[in-house]
């Protein structure tokens, strides 16, 4: 075994005992709060990950990566293990859509009509639908993106009217210190949402929660965590 080889398989140990934590907290999280049936996936945030790394996590059994950046994403994925399924959930510009396009089974952070409209443009030309999920910018952040929770229930109406886009939930990110009040409130939209069923929405994929806050997230509701950190250590 060569030096880097012996260096890989010990950092590898450490994505494994990572990945053992996590899953036993949001299986105890579950117990907790949730039906039995409820199923809850762990999604590895791959942001300036190597991709060896993130493979190594695939081979501990991850199923779902999440990618933030475009020019990043293009770099790693012909050296992905294909058995993976790829979603977005990055800001993501409306001119760089027709490079994920074909990629990714799901964007997490469609977040205004000229977005979503680009989207079903290039779906239709590559004569796909696209799932999508509507993020909502819960604490009304001017930093972050999102759409505003007073403007959702219109925006998921219109963006339904949209051939070839179908969303499926709501994805968020909170205010840090906030995570617990945010998720409940979060929540309490999807259930709205999905009682309703606007068009073609089909409210079915709840995506909160992050290395600090995936058990509270777990507690209301979240069905996708994103985990970048807690899988694979402090970004550099
Ligand atoms: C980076 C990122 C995450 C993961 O963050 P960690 O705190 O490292 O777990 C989750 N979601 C989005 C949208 C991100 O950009």
């Amino acid at each position: 075994m060569t030096i880097s080889e012996r260096r890989w398989v010990c950092v590898d140990t450490d994505i494994s005992e990572n990945l053992k934590r996590i899953r036993f907290d949001v299986e105890e999280a579950k117990a907790k709060y949730r039906k039995p049936d409820d199923a809850v996936r762990i999604m590895a945030v791959t942001k300036t990950v190597p991709y060896q790394r993130v493979n190594a996590a695939v081979e501990e059994g991850i199923t779902l990566l999440g990618e933030n950046r475009v020019q990043e994403y293009l770099e790693k994925k012909d050296h992905y293990s294909p058995e993976a399924e790829v979603h977005f959930i990055g800001h993501l510009q409306s001119n760089k859509v027709k490079y994920i396009i074909n990629s990714v089974a799901l964007i997490h952070s469609v977040d205004s009509m000229k977005l979503a409209s680009e989207i079903d443009r290039l779906a239709a030309i590559n004569g796909i639908c696209m799932n999508v999920l509507a993020e909502v910018n819960i604490g009304g952040e001017a930093s972050k993106s999102g759409v505003s929770p007073d403007e959702l229930r219109e925006f998921i109406d219109e963006a339904s009217q949209l051939e070839h886009i179908r969303i499926k939930g709501l994805m968020t990110i909170p205010p840090v210190g906030s995570s617990e009040e945010c998720f409940e409130r979060v929540q309490t939209l999807f259930s709205d949402l999905r009682s309703r069923q606007a068009g073609k929405a089909e409210m079915e994929i709840l995506s909160m929660g992050m290395s600090a806050d995936y058990v509270s997230a777990v507690k209301y509701g979240s069905n996708i965590v994103r985990i970048g950190s807690g899988i694979f250590g402090p970004r550099k």
